[in-house]
């Protein structure tokens, strides 16, 4: 920590100046911090004419929601910048260019996407997007094929694998999403009139058990590079166009984990939007939410299976039908993480603000309690789902 110190704004346009690669860096006259999130520093940086144009994001010390009283890593903020400068390699259209990157400062210098919006965002305020399912399900499709042992030699695969080494901010992961909501954790943060259904989580056997074999593949299946977080709030759209930013969870793990976690926010939204939106835009909205998780999933199966068939590398994983296997597989993990997000958004420390913007209490229960439940059955049938049709029919048994 030797040559680290917290940005100010003036350190941001300073930064920017020098690493932000613009023809007029002169230009730049100040900075605003915008982080949202949970854990970093952002800060916009502006022109004379107060148009934002770069972005400058920090690492801090400790994870900035809790304070330095929760330390973490400012290797993250490597592992971010190093997950999205591969994603970009192989997507660069749907992924955040990243434009500089300091290791003692824990500092990146990254594209401006103000003329974008948090997915999230638009979700919540039924905004629809008719390409951005899609798009993510292509971002999905080419960085995990890309960094997969169907594409990489073994050698470099392995190589890479020691790279993404990311064990604390998996930790986190492990903690929040497969431990905290199957036991009594002060982490955990649910309205004292969940509690029934939250208890019913720890005493409920099978439902642990499936979440412990996700558990141990999140542990142990170095598949590919993965994303490690991307839920609707690390995406920004504009009309037909995403880019996937915040990769500081990233490391090789299950490939459906991306997918799962996804998909589980797009059910986190399908949830709240009857306590979002007046009665009839809900439940076309829901329309919409069920059309993107049938359009992410084929268009990501599609476009791995025709860069599987194309670029396939090793002999065995190239064996036909072999791909097939492996996407069914991906699939049925992905099914499970979804489930695990849907319960862990609900009873764990970290929400969505699909569901905990809803205003009216009794609306905002209900609709926890659909998460739980959808979250719940889904790990428990993830296996025996075979397709996308099914897993809709299985999700508009909750509405
Ligand atoms: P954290 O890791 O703390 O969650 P994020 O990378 O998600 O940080 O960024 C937090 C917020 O900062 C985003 O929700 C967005 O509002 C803003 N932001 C981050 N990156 C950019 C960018 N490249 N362009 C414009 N705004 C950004
Ligand atoms: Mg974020
Ligand atoms: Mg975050
Ligand atoms: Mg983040």
């Amino acid at each position: 920590m030797s040559h680290y110190r917290t940005f100010t704004a003036d350190d941001a346009v300073a930064w920017a100046k020098q690493h932000g690669g613009l023809a007029n860096p002169e230009k730049l006259t100040h900075a605003e911090e915008v982080g949202d999130g949970n854990l970093n520093l952002v800060f916009k940086v502006f022109d004379n004419e107060g148009i934002s144009r770069i972005i400058v994001k920090q690492a801090l010390p400790y994870v900035r929601c809790v304070g330095e009283s929760w330390p973490l890593t400012l290797d993250r903020a490597r592992l971010e910048a190093e997950t999205l400068i591969a994603h970009y390699q192989h997507c660069p259209q749907h992924t955040v260019n990243i434009l500089h990157f300091d290791q003692p400062l824990a500092v990146m210098v990254m594209e401006d996407l103000s003329s974008y919006r948090i997915w999230r965002g638009e979700l919540i305020r039924g905004e629809y997007y008719p390409q951005a399912a899609s798009q993510l399900g292509e971002y999905l499709a080419q960085v995990l094929f890309h960094t997969s042992d169907f594409y990489l030699h073994p050698h470099q695969k392995k190589a890479e694998v020691a790279r993404f080494i990311n064990p604390e901010m998996c930790e986190i992961t492990e903690d929040l999403f497969f431990n905290d909501p199957y036991c009594q954790h002060e982490r955990n943060n649910y309205p004292a009139a969940l509690e029934s259904d939250v208890a019913a989580l720890r005493e409920d056997n099978d439902l642990k058990l499936a979440v412990s074999a996700l558990k141990h593949r999140f542990f142990s299946h170095a598949e590919a590079l993965l994303h490690g977080d991307i839920h609707s709030g690390s995406i920004f759209v504009a009309e037909g166009r995403l880019k996937a930013i915040d990769a500081e969870f990233g490391f090789f793990g299950p490939a459906g984990f991306d997918p799962g976690t996804a998909i589980g926010n797009l059910l986190l939204n399908y949830c709240g939007l009857p306590g979002l939106l007046p009665l009839r835009e809900a439940a076309d909205a829901r329309e919409q939410r069920l059309a993107d998780i049938s359009e992410l999933w084929h268009t990501f199966t599609e476009r791995f299976q025709t860069l599987a068939r194309e670029k396939t590398r090793d002999q065995a994983l190239g064996c036909p039908g072999y791909t097939s296997q492996f996407l069914k597989k991906v699939w049925h993990d992905a099914i499970g993480y979804a489930g695990t997000e849907l319960i862990r958004r609900t009873v764990g420390l970290s929400h969505v603000a699909d569901i905990d913007t809803i205003t009216d209490d009794a609306m905002r229960l209900a609709c926890q309690r659909q998460a739980l439940a959808l979250g719940k059955a889904l790990i428990l049938i993830a296996d025996k789902i075979d397709n996308v049709e099914e897993f809709i029919a299985r999700v508009r048994q909750y509405s």
